[in-house]
């Protein structure tokens, strides 16, 4: 008989599953479980979803779909092509079981705690009460990070420096460096896992190096430089961006302001009082 049929109402489809759920989870792509395939507004395709539209065109003519702008929709139980709404008006199912009106997004795997933020205009997954969002920055971040992070203007809208993919609506986890730069959680874990723990972008220390500097500390004091390597040199410290002059060692060279070894070499600078910003070489040395 069709139209549309409303949450609660238990219509059974005769297995005592109701009418709404058929199907739930069994259908959709790589990046989501849905019940509808989307008509792409930009060359009226029909693709499982917005990521599988711009896969599809990466190769031919490259174009991005705006999410916003799909007005139809397909359900894939019965195949009745219409408008975007939630429940087919045809078959009654649930075209996703999650659904945001704006995004014009469907995802039946409600496990990862969708939310559509107004600010960022965007759907986002881990739950509403886990995210706030930063106006600052433009972007929504675990509510740990409320009153606690470096604020960038913009920070998310911006490739990851890593791997170069758009950071805002990326469907990765994001993490945000002490310095308040933003790049992939994976990423920044591949390049911890490369012995780098510097920002990409600012060359601040990027995470807690107490410990390795003590480290650095005891290993630097067991090893004398034989005479004719003792001598001064001036060093930029990357994170607290002053100058101070210290001894010359292989291990590195540790700022005499804020005791970071993310240093680099420097020329003295004009007034020696360490305050000045001088030019530095650009040999970044005892980078950890
Ligand atoms: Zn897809
Ligand atoms: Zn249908
Ligand atoms: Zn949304
Ligand atoms: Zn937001
Ligand atoms: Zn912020
Ligand atoms: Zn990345
Ligand atoms: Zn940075
Ligand atoms: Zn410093």
């Amino acid at each position: 008989m069709g139209g549309a049929r409303f949450p609660g109402e238990e219509d059974e489809a005769g297995d005592g599953v109701p009418l709404r759920d058929v199907g739930k989870m069994e259908h959709g792509c790589e990046h989501y479980r849905r019940r509808c395939k989307i008509v792409a507004p930009c060359c009226n395709e029909v693709f499982p979803c917005r990521h599988c539209h711009n896969e599809a065109t990466a190769s031919g003519d490259r174009h991005t779909i705006c999410r916003q702008d799909v007005e139809k929709v397909v359900c894939l139980l019965c195949d009745t092509k219409q408008p975007v709404s939630q429940v087919c008006i045809s078959c009654g199912v649930n075209m996703g079981e999650y659904f945001c009106d704006v995004c014009k997004f469907y995802d039946d795997d409600t496990e990862k705690g969708q939310f559509h933020c107004y600010d960022c205009g965007i759907c986002r997954v881990g739950g509403k009460e886990n995210y706030f969002h930063c106006t600052k920055c433009g972007s929504c971040y675990a509510v740990a990070l409320r009153d606690n992070h470096h604020c960038v203007e913009n920070s998310m809208r911006q490739n990851c420096p890593i791997c170069y993919e758009y950071l805002f609506d990326s469907l990765k986890g994001t993490r945000v460096l002490d310095c308040g730069h933003t790049m992939h959680m994976d990423c920044f874990s591949e390049m911890v896992h490369h012995n780098k723990y510097t920002c990409p972008i600012c060359s601040k220390t990027a995470l807690d190096m107490t410990h390795h500097w003590a480290l650095l500390d005891q290993e630097i004091e067991a090893t004398i430089m034989p005479p004719v390597y003792r001598y001064k040199v001036w060093v930029l410290c990357n994170d607290c961006n002053k100058v101070s002059e210290v001894n010359f060692h292989v291990i590195g060279h540790k700022c005499s302001h804020c005791n970071s070894y993310n240093t680099r070499s420097t020329s003295r600078p004009v007034d020696s009082s360490g305050s000045s910003s001088p030019s530095t070489s650009d040999s970044s040395e005892n980078n950890p």
